[in-house]
């Protein structure tokens, strides 16, 4: 849909609305206006008509008041015989003469004879045969217009006798001075306009004497001139009106342009107000529909938003108890469903349960050398087989943790049923696994446990089957085992090494051992190994292979490691203030989660600088393995040590995967080949097996090689021979405590070939031999240790005393 907003146009329509409504309105009204105006200034006008006819009307009076006057005057004079001697005799007032009885005008001025005879010539033409006063005019003698007044001589007489002739007496004024007299030009000046004009029946139009206008007045208003009392008109029938209209007219021009104008403002102000009105209403619906399309936007994000809320809901739900690799129920799911389960076993709804706790073995392994995709892979595939295996029996699988999955059967038939389907997951995992271009086959081990009415709450029964499942994983022969009560207190040991990992490492009973490397062709210490070893309270000495993996585990190791090379560099420094000129190295191992540590390279710098020691008393030492399970951060830690001046040692060299390739990818300067096969043909030549062939490849890749693991004479001779340079393992000497170590480097002797294979020899209290066995745990128990020969890996680093068991080694 279009915007509203777009659409143009439709506001002109209300506000040519409007202006047609003003200007007809506004039209009414300056009519009316104007009809008033009109009105009013008729009423005006005819006041003032009133007023000047009157003052006219006055003069007329007071004009023929002297007419009365003379012709009293005239008949006093003339009564008697002989009138009109009489009257010659008599002189008139200026502007006036006698008329005789025989119509001669006696005139005592002969200047005025031409009014005079103008005015007797017109009376004559209009003469009345009574004797009735009358007024003449006005008549145009010349310039001037006259009005005359004509009075009988002797009226009450002529009454008496009509038929006698009359005289007269006349009197007459100038029509200007009469309207001087009145002020025609005050009624000019009030604004109007004005014309005196005489009816006359014998013409049509009436004729006009004065006018203020050039043109004849259109519709003025006209008030007769009423003569004075007795009098009539000369001519019969006439008679005087006076016009008058405003000069402006009845409808003024001005007031109409004022009035239009005013009404062409008001309309435009309206129109516009209407248009701008309309228009700000249209935006205002525009705006107001973009707003409820908006809005109606927002409803729709928000259902949008709340169904997506709804389905994270749901997810989170799920995740809640859910396992996000494998898509199994999760622990906390699982322990719900066993809590429940155990109410209908109360509840004798259900016979008996089994609660089977399934752990993948190896998986550690698999996942620090083939990396944890693959390990995550194999964890799903795991759980799809025993999904699968489980699917005919009423039962929850879960993953339980790590490399775990639990199993709740629901009705087990008889105690052993529940073993008897362990084996059949154990079946399921025959097969091996295709994980990645890796063919993996993997086993488990299995904890079994069953719950036959009783009040045993979840924890107890998953206890049970974690006890059983520690004991089955410690069972070299039967991989699931069924808990017994008993058990307990066996597993309990295993358990809780990892706790006490944490409490070793508070109070180090972390110690270090030291196994001499020794230059082949004199028999000469050149270095040594770093090799840890745990003085549990209880367990006694334990050796790595028992908790190196759980404090992998557990996340112990990147400090565990941090602490050794801070111990090894610390004993480095001591050795050299007590053999200055002796040079020797320490090698320390670093294990995957090590390698990963990105703070690994700082630390080692950090230290080495702290200490004032130069790079080369310190070589890494690093198994194929922990380098596959993770390359790049392998490499650029060990690229950045390299670079410091640290020797890189690849260990194990010849047992794993073995790849040339990782000899070329880090920067590796040393191989340790394990356990060399050094084999006497019978002719007493060494065998030319792949110990020669490994040597000759170190050497052809500018890498030096320490056999370690040499056990026998036979084996040292034989790689002396094969051109080895470096050798390390029981023959030459044990790891053992650092001062021990130390003394060899001491010793005018280096450490050499003991004078009988190690285990068989005379062990003295303190000998190396000894120390060895307890270590490997064999021969003596690990009580018999003796606590100054190994050292915590966190000491005071007090300087040791260099032991007497140096003479072992001497002669
Ligand atoms: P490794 O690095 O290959 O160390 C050599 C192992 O072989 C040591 O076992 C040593 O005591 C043993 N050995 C040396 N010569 C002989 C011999 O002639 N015969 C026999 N049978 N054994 C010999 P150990 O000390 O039990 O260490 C086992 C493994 O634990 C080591 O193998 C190393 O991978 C790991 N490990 C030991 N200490 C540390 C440590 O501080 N850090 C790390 N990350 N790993 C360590
Ligand atoms: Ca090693
Ligand atoms: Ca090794």
């Amino acid at each position: 849909m279009r915007p509203a907003i777009l659409r143009r146009g439709s506001g002109a329509l209300p506000a040519a609305l409007v202006l047609a409504v003003v200007l007809i309105a506004g039209w009414r009204l300056i009519v009316l206006s104007l009809q008033r105006h009109a009105a009013e200034a008729h009423r005006a006008a005819v006041v003032e008509a009133s007023q000047t006819a009157h003052a006219i009307e006055t003069q007329l009076q007071a004009l023929t008041a002297l007419a009365d006057g003379q012709a009293a005057r005239a008949a006093n004079a003339s009564a008697g015989a002989d009138a009109a001697q009489q009257l010659s005799s008599l002189v008139p007032i200026h502007n006036a003469f006698w008329i005789s009885a025989d119509g001669i005008a006696v005139t005592a001025d002969p200047a005025a004879s031409t009014a005079t005879n103008g005015i007797l010539a017109e009376w004559n033409g209009t003469r009345h045969s009574d004797a009735t006063p009358s007024l003449l005019g006005p008549t145009r003698q010349g310039s001037q217009w006259l009005i005359a007044a004509l009075a009988p001589i002797g009226a009450e007489t002529a009454q008496s006798a009509p038929a006698l002739p009359t005289a007269w007496a006349v009197v007459y004024t100038d029509l200007d001075q009469l309207l001087l007299a009145i002020q025609v030009n005050r009624i000019k000046s009030a604004g109007y306009d004005f014309a005196l004009t005489q009816l006359d029946p014998s013409v049509t139009q009436p004729r006009q004497f004065v006018s203020t206008s050039t043109a004849p007045l259109s519709a003025p208003v006209v008030l007769p001139v009423r003569l004075p009392e007795r009098y009539a008109p000369a001519a019969p029938g006439s008679y005087l009106q006076v016009a008058i209209r405003p000069h402006a007219g009845w409808y003024p021009v001005t007031q109409i342009a004022t009035e239009i104008g005013v009404l062409a403002v008001l309309a435009w102000l309206l129109g516009f107000g209407a248009y701008d009105l309309t228009h700000s209403l249209q935006r205002l619906r525009a705006g107001l529909s973009i707003y409820r399309h908006r809005l109606g936007g927002l409803r729709s994000q928000l259902a949008v938003e709340t169904d997506r809320r709804r389905e994270l809901q749901k997810s989170i739900d799920y995740a809640r108890y859910h396992d996000s690799f494998t898509g199994l129920p999760n622990r906390r799911y699982f322990v719900d469903q066993l809590d429940r389960a155990l109410r209908e076993v109360r509840s004798r709804q259900r016979e008996r349960l089994g609660v089977l706790l399934i752990d993948i073995s190896r998986f550690k392994f698999i996942n620090d050398s083939l990396g944890h995709t693959v390990g995550d892979e194999l964890m799903v595939q795991a759980a799809r087989r025993f999904e699968k295996a489980a699917a005919e029996i009423e039962s929850v699988l879960a993953r339980w943790g790590g490399d775990q999955f639990a199993l709740l059967i629901l009705d087990v038939a008889f105690p052993d049923a529940a073993l008897a389907f362990a084996a059949v997951l154990q079946d399921s995992l025959e097969a091996p696994f295709e994980l990645r271009r890796h063919r993996i086959s993997v086993a488990a081990s299995m904890g079994v446990t069953c719950v036959e009415g009783g009040t045993a709450r979840a924890e107890d029964v998953v206890r049970e089957a974690d006890i059983a499942l520690s004991m089955a994983k410690k069972n070299d022969t039967r991989r699931v085992l069924m808990y017994a009560p008993g058990m307990g207190g066996a597993a309990a040991n295993l358990v809780s090494l990892e706790a006490d990992l944490h409490l070793a490492l508070r109070q180090n009973d972390l110690r270090l051992l030291f196994q001499p490397i020794v230059e082949l062709q004199h028999y000469r210490m050149v270095g040594a190994e770093a090799l840890l070893r745990w003085r549990h309270p209880v367990e006694g000495l334990l050796l790595p292979e028992r908790f190196l993996a759980i404090a992998e585990e557990a996340g112990l190791m990147v400090t565990i490691t941090r602490q050794i090379i801070a111990r090894v560099c610390r004993l480095a420094v001591q050795w050299r203030q007590i053999v200055p000129q002796t040079p020797f190295y320490m090698s320390v191992n670093l294990s995957a989660s090590s390698l990963r540590d990105p703070q690994l390279v700082d630390f080692v710098s950090g230290t080495l600088r702290e200490a004032g020691l130069p790079p080369d008393v310190l070589k890494l030492e690093v198994s194929e393995i922990s380098l596959i399970s993770n390359v790049g951060a392998a490499r650029e830690a060990l690229e950045r040590l390299h670079a410091l001046g640290i020797q890189l040692m690849l260990d194990d060299f010849g047992t794993g995967f073995s790849s040339l390739n990782y000899l070329q990818l880090f920067p590796i300067d040393y191989v340790k080949i394990d356990r060399p096969k050094v084999e006497r043909t019978s002719g007493g030549r060494v065998n030319s097996g792949m110990t020669p062939a490994m040597l000759q490849m170190a050497s052809s890749m500018g890498l030096t090689a320490i056999a370690e693991i040499v056990e026998t004479e036979e084996a040292a001779d034989g790689l002396r021979k094969m051109g080895c340079e470096y050798g390390q393992g029981l023959f030459y000497s044990e790891a053992v405590a650092a001062e021990v170590a130390l003394g060899y480097l001491r010793g005018e002797a280096p450490p050499k070939r003991s004078s009988a294979p190690p285990v068989s020899a005379e062990p003295t209290e303190l000998s190396a031999t000894t120390l060895t066995a307890a270590a490997n745990g064999a021969g003596k128990s690990p009580e018999d240790d003796s606590p100054t020969l190994v050292i915590p890996i966190e000491d005071s680093g007090a300087t040791m005393e260099v032991p007497t068991l140096l003479r072992t080694f001497r002669g």
